[in-house]
């Protein structure tokens, strides 16, 4: 298939994109990566009036430390970052999620901006950004805003985005000295969506576990993070138990889709099964970052 008529345009600065998105008054769609974008235009699932190409605007693929946190250009490609010895020191949970998105022809192409603002349900980096209790910022002709993980992702490819706003950067927290990650996914082959997949941070002190964050892709309509099975290991600690105990209640929490490839039975049991194993998993890494 091929995609609609469409016109292109290819802005030298975020405030020229900003004001095409306005002249076309919501029909317009920014290109990015193109690695959701052009397959949805190819099989029509998109027809959009016009395309605004973030490619060659400079300064939106930077990756900079500032202040305990870790700003990423929207633009960043998943491949760049990957390899980002900075990433991989501040950020390894991005790290690891990132090599379950795609392959590598994909993630050369495929950009942090663009996973963010298509918002599949079942994509990694999402779930990532709710583990980590990140944001984006974005910018429209009302100035820039920041949008807080847990209030970005409002339905499956739908987030907080005004139409006529661009996500700039992704903000992370740096990993916490003492914690420790893990991702456990359930897909049909490597590389494929997640069927069903857990993304866990833990901070412990000695035994104590002072703080848990686990979220969701691929289970219900958007990523979230499962709090209360978060406070089940805050108060009751990492002992089998109470891992076993935040695992059922995670499985109790979450509303799972059906579709061709789980029931929503199947999605509820893979969380619960997930959960434990990602729990243990981050629990007995010895890779815990030491600051
Ligand atoms: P684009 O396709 O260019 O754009 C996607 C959407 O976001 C569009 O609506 C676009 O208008 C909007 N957009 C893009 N950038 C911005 C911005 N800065 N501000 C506002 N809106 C923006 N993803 C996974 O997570 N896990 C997988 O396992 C996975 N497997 C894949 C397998 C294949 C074969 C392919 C082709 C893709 C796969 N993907 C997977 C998707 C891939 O990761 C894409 O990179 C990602 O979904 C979109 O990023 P992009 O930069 O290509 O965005």
């Amino acid at each position: 298939m091929k995609p609609a008529k469409f016109e292109y345009h290819c802005p030298a600065t975020v405030d020229e994109a900003i004001a095409l998105l306005g002249q076309y008054q919501g029909e317009a769609r920014l290109l990015a990566g193109g690695q959701s974008l052009v397959p949805m235009m190819n099989f029509r699932l998109a027809t959009p009036a016009a395309i605004v190409d973030l490619n060659r605007i400079p300064g939106l693929a930077r990756i900079d430390a500032a202040d305990g946190a870790i700003g990423i250009g929207a633009m960043a490609r998943q491949r760049q970052l990957e390899f980002a010895p900075l990433v991989a020191q501040q950020l390894p949970l991005l790290t690891e999620g990132l090599r379950w998105v795609g392959h590598l022809p994909t993630r050369t192409r495929g950009t942090i901006g663009g996973s963010i603002a298509h918002a599949d349900p079942a994509a990694e980096i999402p779930m990532v950004l709710q583990a980590l209790a990140g944001e984006v910022a974005v910018r429209g002709p009302q100035g820039e805003r920041l949008i807080a993980a847990a209030d970005l992702f409002i339905a499956p490819l739908t987030t907080a985005l005004e139409p006529d706003e661009i996500l700039t950067e992704v903000r992370f927290p740096a990993a916490p000295p003492g914690s420790s990650h893990a991702i456990e996914e359930f897909a049909r082959r490597k590389g494929d969506f997640a069927i069903a997949a857990i993304a866990v941070m833990l901070v412990r002190d000695g035994e104590r576990c002072t703080t848990a964050r686990i979220a969701t892709a691929g289970i219900g309509p958007v990523a979230v993070r499962l709090r209360d099975s978060e406070a089940i290991l805050e108060e009751r600690g990492l002992g089998e138990q109470a891992i076993a105990a935040a695992a059922q209640r995670a499985a109790e929490l979450v509303e799972p889709m059906a579709d061709h490839n789980a029931s929503a039975d199947f999605r509820r049991h893979l969380t619960g099964v997930l959960t434990r194993r990602a729990v243990l998993k981050a629990r007995d890494r010895s890779d815990v970052r030491t600051g």
